[in-house]
């Protein structure tokens, strides 16, 4: 029988009021029979067994959420190309940060015109191929990107990434990317007199935020940006409200509805000339996908219980070091007690989780089962140490 084996404690609220904003709102996810069933196909290495019928329902979920509002898949949470094509089949866009990105989606048909390419730092050499091939729209985020974008392709259509405020998020980017909306002013200026045409605004409230405030201010602060393009002559086209809807794990999330909610409000003054657009990974293939990996031995190390799995940091569970804490399953039946798991690799930093409850009775050869696991694993994953890639089985 299968147990749960994660110890669930009481969360203390990240920020103020959140219990209220947490629902019981039951989230789609994968049917564990699928993934014994999938079992009895045999196993060989860690894989990703992904649902691509739970991909569209999120698509559609989203849609129906945020009417206004044009997702736009960011391609590193996931990029198999059977979930690319069923995104594309939903009617769903695309936001880039690699020019193999680009390909993969030029290569299944998508139109340059859909792809947003939301990395603000890009090389002149990546920026030629991806202008040469006609992609339309390029963030940036310093006056520095804004000449090397437009010296590259002058007639590129531009968005300035700001920083918004990460309050409540699992990974709080703010400081690698968006600049202050108050220092937004130079290259407003700069966009102007280069006579550039910066049409946009965006911002990132950090991936797998629970807090829908966050959205709510990002749009404040991109309609104040808006008026100062204005006033300096441009023309605001673009409201991009960029990622980080979360998933459930194990700790309570605020439901897309809910978020929607914030974002339907904020947005309603936003004139109809402006597109709305936004930029979900996580929370489109996340519940789609059960990974799937192995003991591959077990030890005491001063006192301390090890796990060694097949698939550690550099096989595709590596946002447990982050802190993201899954919804792990095993076929054990013991007490939990803490354990320390680790990769299958030489490397002392290939450690995924430390005192994190299973079974006491865990043993080589036992499968491991991490739920919800289809956003940020597989796309992680390297060769390091000659180990191989997991596999990615859609069903
Ligand atoms: C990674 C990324 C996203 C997606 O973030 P999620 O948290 O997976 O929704 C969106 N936009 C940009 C620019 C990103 O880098």
């Amino acid at each position: 029988m299968a147990v749960r084996s994660v110890a669930f404690k009481k969360q203390q609220p990240a920020f103020e009021n959140d219990q209220q904003l947490f629902d019981t709102h039951p989230e789609v996810r994968l049917d564990f029979d699928r993934v014994r069933e999938a079992l009895k196909e045999g196993y060989a290495k860690p894989f990703l067994l992904v649902d691509t019928n739970i991909v569209r329902t999120k698509a559609r979920r989203f849609k129906a959420a945020m009417p206004r509002v044009q997702p736009h898949y960011a391609v590193k949470a996931n990029p198999d190309p059977r979930v690319l094509k069923t995104l594309i089949e939903e009617g769903v866009g695309f936001e880039i940060a690699s020019i193999a990105e680009l390909d993969l989606l030029l290569g299944l048909g998508v139109s340059a015109a859909e792809i947003y390419y939301s990395n603000p730092m890009k090389s002149r050499a990546y920026l030629e191929y991806a202008a040469a091939k006609g992609v339309e729209w390029y963030v940036l985020d310093s006056v520095e990107e804004l000449r090397k974008i437009v010296s590259v392709k002058p007639d590129a259509k531009l968005y300035v990434r700001i920083e918004a405020p990460n309050v409540g998020s699992d990974w709080p980017l703010a400081g690698k990317f968006g600049i202050k909306s108050s220092e937004v002013d130079g290259i407003i200026a700069e966009a102007a007199h280069l006579d550039a045409d910066l049409a946009g605004v965006t911002f990132h409230v950090g991936s797998q935020c629970r807090n829908p405030e966050n959205w709510r201010v990002g749009i404040q602060h991109a309609k104040r940006v808006f008026r100062k393009m204005r006033l300096a002559g441009l023309t605001p086209r673009l409201l991009n409200i960029g990622g980080g809807y979360p998933v459930r794990h194990v700790k309570p999330i605020p439901s897309i509805e809910r978020i929607a909610e914030v974002v339907n409000h904020a947005i309603r003054d936003i004139p109809q000339n402006v597109r709305v657009m936004a930029e979900p990974g996580r929370f489109l293939v996340s519940d789609a996908g059960y990974f799937v990996c192995r003991v591959v031995g077990t030890a005491t190390r001063s006192g301390k219980r090890w796990m060694y799995w097949d698939a550690g940091v550099f096989g595709g569970v590596i946002e447990t070091t982050e802190g993201l804490r899954y919804d792990i399953i095993t076929d054990r039946t013991g007490k939990p007690i803490p354990w320390c798991i680790a990769g299958p690799t030489c490397d002392s930093v290939d450690v995924c989780m430390r005192d994190e409850m299973f079974p006491e009775d865990m043993q080589e050869g036992d499968f491991i089962y991490i739920a919800n696991a289809g956003a940020y694993t597989t796309a992680y994953a390297s060769n390091f140490n000659g180990f191989p890639l997991p596999e990615v089985r859609v069903i």
